[in-house]
């Protein structure tokens, strides 16, 4: 006997018909023996529909009442889902977030889980009544309705997940796990079956959407493994169809290269003449962080004639902008050149094996010199390699460095 939590994400609870579909995946875990807590999101489209209202009413509006609206989609659902379990004969209850309850701090629109209390469901559980909850949802120490911002419902099942000390946390959704890159650019890209919190974090932060990186920083923290797989495939006879996202000390094998991600939501912006003086890197980047700019990769040039250097960074798309200005109002940059381009991208390898293993670099540095792709930024990580490079190259760099550490074929 296990105790999973399975999470069901909007396209698995579309219509009528999914919901009864993710029903007979929770039926037959509880067959199997299992206490199951079920956590789902809002049908497809729902929640954007739910924004909409909240934007149209009023550009400014309250986001209490913001949250009051939005997270009525799960309520939905969660209700439906209660009506599917039971009228296959499982014994199930819905619980809104306030119930249980999920509680969490007030910053409204993007809240934080701060206690889950668990008592009341665990007692009803362990007598084989399956919990449905919405996900997204909490409540604050007012007593006011909280969502956990967009995405929040795999945030919702992981932390549930560790406040039930479950055995494992199943995240089911549209693909049928995490592939060493992206099916639509790599046909032959492979389902990885096991892959590091640490790993998938890099993955996530870095656009691979399959899991709020919240999510994931949650289950690495109290060590709840996640499983994510597909819920429109009938899975029957196999134990752990999807990828299981677990702790690097209980994997077996750990692979050179796991993974690799990309980004094309990429700016790239460069400061010429910057004083090449202490304390200039500072001067330009605690202003950008006031503004909540994101900044990611950074370069800077060592100076030719010792006064003055170049320092290049890249930001989000929707936040170069922002940057700009900022840095046109910075004092100490007075006579410094901007140039910007978004017509590059983020390329990435990633694997906890190359802790352990020198070279990872110089082969992505090769693979692409060989294409012809011009590496314009480099960033590391104990666990990663990112280059950025023009746009239009990012399928084929993508293509080759996929080929190049041998992640085709069949998962070893
Ligand atoms: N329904 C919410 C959203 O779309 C939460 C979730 O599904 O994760 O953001
Ligand atoms: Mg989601």
């Amino acid at each position: 006997m296990a105790l999973i939590v399975a999470k069901f994400g909007g396209t698995s609870v579309a219509d009528i018909e999914r919901i009864e579909r993710a029903a007979d995946k929770v039926a037959r875990e509880v067959k199997a023996g299992n206490q199951v807590a079920v956590v789902v999101s809002a049908m497809s489209g729902v929640t954007n529909q739910l924004v909409g209202y909240c934007q149209d009413m009023s550009k400014m509006h309250d986001l209490r009442e913001y949250d009051v609206v939005v997270s009525s989609g799960e309520q939905v659902t969660a209700g439906l889902m209660a009506m599917a379990l039971q009228k296959k004969g499982v014994s199930a209850r819905s619980w809104m977030g306030w119930q249980v309850p999920f509680k969490t701090n007030d910053i409204h629109g993007k809240a934080r889980i701060q206690d889950i209390d668990t008592t009341e469901l665990k007692a009803r559980m362990v007598e084989n009544e399956v919990a449905v909850i919405p996900g997204f949802q909490g409540v604050t120490d007012r007593n006011r309705i909280s969502t956990l911002g967009r995405g929040g419902s795999d945030t919702s099942a992981v932390a549930l997940a560790a406040a039930l000390e479950a055995d494992r946390c199943d995240i089911y959704t549209d693909v049928d796990g995490v592939y060493t890159t992206d099916p639509r650019i790599v046909p032959s890209a492979r389902k990885i079956k096991r892959i590091a919190y640490e790993e998938m974090l890099e993955l996530a932060s870095l656009g691979t959407k399959v899991l709020q990186t919240r999510s994931v920083e949650i289950s690495m923290k109290k060590n709840v493994p996640l499983q994510v797989l597909s819920s429109f495939e009938d899975h029957i006879g196999s134990d752990l169809p999807g990828t299981l996202v677990i702790n690097e000390e209980d994997m077996m094998e750990q692979e050179l290269v796991t993974g690799i991600a990309y980004s094309r939501d990429e700016a790239k912006i460069t400061i010429l003449n910057v004083p090449d003086v202490p304390g200039i890197a500072a001067k330009i980047f605690k202003p950008l962080a006031g503004a909540n700019v994101n900044v990611d990769m950074i370069v800077q040039n060592i100076s030719t004639d010792g006064k003055t250097t170049d320092m290049t960074f890249t930001v989000p798309h929707g936040e170069l902008q922002r940057a700009i200005e900022v840095v046109e109002a910075n004092e100490d940059l007075k006579g410094a050149e901007i140039k910007t381009a978004e017509n590059v991208a983020k390329v990435s390898v990633v694997g906890i094996g190359m802790r352990s293993h020198a070279g990872v670099a110089n082969t992505m540095f090769e693979t692409l010199a060989d294409k012809g792709v011009n590496i314009q930024v480099i960033s590391t990580s104990e666990i990663k390699v990112s280059v950025l490079i023009e746009e239009d190259y990012t399928e084929l760099a993508v293509r080759s460095l996929h080929a190049a550490y041998g992640l085709e074929g069949d998962a070893p």
